[in-house]
């Protein structure tokens, strides 16, 4: 806590809790506050505009206001102020829903005691002061309002959620490199953050992208650690990323961008320590360039410090293709699970680079049709059907998907709206949202990307009778066979593409079946059920392990 005093304003009209609450917050030592009371929502409004409020603790019900109207009026007239919701026992699931919608916490005023009331005021306080800046990202909201919802769920211990909510280790570095003018020095932000490293190293791929922010990354090391532990794979999460845009780079600077960064961050990564692999804008040459200047510093080589490294410099096979793989694996065991005929089924994939591209070839392969696909360049339609080789081709000599010429073009917006069997999203975060959920059509939403599709589209695309399968999920086969590749790495062993193939399927199938029997058993989504299967494995260790010291 910092030396100021914090000044809270409480809205609750029960003279008795309102009492216990000023009562409770008098007998916290750890708590320096000054405490303003209202009991409505226009007295509580009045002082909130006059300024100076760290934190409001809220009744949601008041008598002008009701339920969740009561949040949104705190919310919209003060959105900078994080808000406590105070709640009785029957008013539970409001309060998780206001939570879901923005509020920080909830505590339950028929347990409520200095100890809990404390804690939340400290922990939302800070987490506030850490969602500014570089924190502020949509996208570690989107991760963490996930996590609270499964953790809501499962019913998850307090200690245990406030220790998950943020990563354990973060680096940002700036750092510099030459354009190819050797006139200009560029200065870029780079981030490595570690999520949980409680399972064994950290992984996570690095992303080369011209939004990547700190709360970026972490809300991206935050989905590898649940991934990883969906996976049964021994590895926390972890992410990094450089905030550039490397289509506009020369091979050349991004290899000095690349060995720059990785100088930046070589006490933090190795390979018992945290190991990287390629994401969004990143590949093979790039690990190669990782892998080197990690082995140059060291002064021997060390091909166990990254994966997704070419299969020369000791990648795996099977490590390229690997997420498309996954990705259609689970495609093929969702159709199974309800009742989809492939062969012939109309498919669209969105993005175009690594995972879309190996997706919408393994679809192929599959007997799907691919009628649309799309990149940053364009979306492309044939309800005939495109030949992906072809498309691959074409990528191949000229980047993108651009006036590619056998086919109709179509934007991105109208290519996730097409009627299909399956919609792949292989491109972006936050690309189904509240605005477009209903209007997509189509029986299975398989997520290749992280993070493409909001909370409140999640909820629309259920009720619709989609059948979602999450990003932890889908997308799992990159780090799986990355997996293979850091073992056969350090056991200097060598697998067939056979034998690669036959571990992933087997890897992801059984996830598959573990999360649609959570989703069963527990009446709950494919989301939340993954990320509950993933939580509980960090957990139980995490309790085993203890806190140090
Ligand atoms: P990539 O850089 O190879 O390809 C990204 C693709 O998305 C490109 O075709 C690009 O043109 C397209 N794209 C970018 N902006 C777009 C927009 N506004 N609209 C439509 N398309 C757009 O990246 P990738 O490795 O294929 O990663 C794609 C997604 O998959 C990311 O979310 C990444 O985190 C996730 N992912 C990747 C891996 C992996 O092994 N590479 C593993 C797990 C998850």
């Amino acid at each position: 806590m910092s030396d100021q005093a914090v000044n809270i304003l409480l809205i609750e009209d029960n003279p008795l809790h309102a009492k216990l609450v000023v009562r409770l917050i008098e007998g916290e030592p750890q708590l320096r506050c000054t405490l303003q009371s209202a009991e409505t929502l226009a007295d509580g409004l009045a002082i909130l505009h006059a300024g100076g409020i760290d934190l409001v603790l809220l009744d949601l019900v008041l008598p002008d206001s009701q339920e969740l109207e009561t949040f949104f009026r705190v919310h919209t007239a003060a959105p900078e102020v994080p808000v406590v919701i105070l709640t009785a026992m029957d008013d539970l699931k409001l309060a998780a829903t206001a939570v879901e919608a923005g509020a920080s916490a909830f505590l339950v005023k028929s347990s409520l005691n200095a100890v809990a009331l404390g804690r939340a005021i400290r922990y939302t306080l800070a987490r506030a002061r850490a969602h500014t800046a570089e924190w502020d990202s949509p996208m570690l909201r989107l991760a963490q309002q996930q996590f609270l919802k499964a953790a809501q769920i499962m019913g998850l211990d307090d200690n245990i959620r406030q220790r998950l909510l943020f990563p354990q280790r973060t680096q940002v570095v700036t750092f510099p490199f030459f354009r190819d003018d050797r006139a200009q020095v560029e200065t870029v932000f780079g981030y490595r953050v570690q999520h949980v490293l409680t399972m064994g190293p950290t992984k996570g791929g690095v992303r080369y992208h011209e939004d990547v922010d700190l709360g970026e990354v972490a809300a991206l090391a935050t989905w590898m650690t649940w991934k990883c532990a969906l996976m049964n794979l021994p590895y926390g999460g972890a992410k990094g990323g450089v905030r550039v845009d490397p289509t506009v780079l020369s091979s050349n600077e991004l290899q000095r961008l690349t060995r720059r960064y990785t100088a930046e961050i070589i006490e933090f990564i190795g390979p018992d320590k945290d190991i990287p692999a390629p994401d969004m804008g990143t590949n093979e040459q790039v690990m190669a360039w990782m892998m080197d200047t990690y082995s140059q510093q060291v002064g021997y080589t060390v091909p166990t410090v990254v994966t997704g490294k070419p299969v020369v410099l000791g990648g795996s096979l099977g490590r390229r293709e690997a997420t498309g793989r996954g990705l259609v694996y689970m495609i093929e065991a969702a159709a199974r699970h309800t009742g989809l005929d492939l062969n012939g089924a109309p498919a669209v994939v969105q993005g175009f680079g690594n995972v879309g591209s190996f997706t919408a070839k393994f679809l192929e392969e599959a007997g799907a049709k691919v009628i649309a696909v799309s990149d940053v360049s364009t979306g492309l339609y044939n309800p005939n059907g495109l030949s992906i080789r072809s498309l691959m081709d074409y990528v191949a000599e000229n980047r993108v998907l651009k006036d590619y010429p056998e086919a109709d073009h179509l934007t991105n917006a109208e290519l996730l709206e097409t009627k299909c069997d399956v919609l792949a999203l292989a491109a972006l975060q936050n690309q189904v949202t509240a605005e477009n959920a209903d209007r997509i059509d189509c029986k299975i939403l398989a997520e290749g990307a992280n993070g493409p599709t909001s909370l409140e589209a999640d909820e629309t695309l259920n009720e619709k009778g989609i059948m979602i399968v999450p990003d932890v999920l889908g997308n799992a086969g990159g780090v799986t066979v990355s997996y293979f590749e850091w073992v056969q790495g350090t056991q200097n062993l060598t697998w067939t593409l056979d034998e690669i193939n036959g571990r992933l399927k087997q890897i992801m199938l059984d996830a598959f079946d573990r999360t649609v029997a959570r989703a069963a058993k527990d009446g709950i989504d494919m989301r939340t059920a993954a990320l509950v299967e993933g939580v509980q494995r960090v957990t139980e260790a995490k309790l085993l392990r203890g806190v140090f010291p």
